[in-house]
């Protein structure tokens, strides 16, 4: 778990002046345990402060662009969002069917998969994404 001293000094490492918006967001990104779409972030940060919309959707984006959070090319349209951190590696992901929710899931060794696909694409392949379709447990209940 990062300490918020490890938050500002990787938004000044990145570049990023560590406002207090950008903390609280980096705060609520961190230790979800699922990746978020803008538009949970912008309610998460609503209830702990007055957010500007516009100003929350910016700053994902800069986070982006620094490489602070990396976007899930998940099912459907909306965008998923997640810290990127030596400590949140990149791992496959668990998607609800029913309510779209997105867990994070423990990191799995792909080396070999990896080395398999790779194979034909050289140095065109960047990253495999692992998407686990199911029911949560929270919809499951309902159903
Ligand atoms: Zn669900
Ligand atoms: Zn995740």
């Amino acid at each position: 778990m990062e300490t918020p001293a490890d938050a500002k000094a990787r938004l000044l490492a990145a570049g990023l002046r560590p406002t207090a918006a950008r903390l609280l967001l980096w705060e609520i990104m961190q230790g979800q345990g699922r990746a978020l779409t803008a538009g949970d972030l912008l309610e998460l940060m609503h209830r702990r402060r007055q957010v500007n919309k516009v100003t929350v959707y910016r700053n994902i984006e800069q986070f982006l662009r620094r490489g602070l959070v990396r976007r899930l090319c998940l099912e459907g349209r909306v965008a998923y969002y997640e810290l990127a951190s030596d400590q949140h590696p990149s791992h496959p992901h668990f998607q609800c069917t029913a309510c779209g929710q997105v867990e994070c899931l423990e990191p799995v060794n792909m080396s070999r998969f990896w080395t398999e696909l790779k194979g034909p694409l050289g140095n065109r392949a960047e990253k495999i994404e692992i998407l686990v379709e199911g029911i949560c447990r929270h919809c499951r209940r309902l159903g």
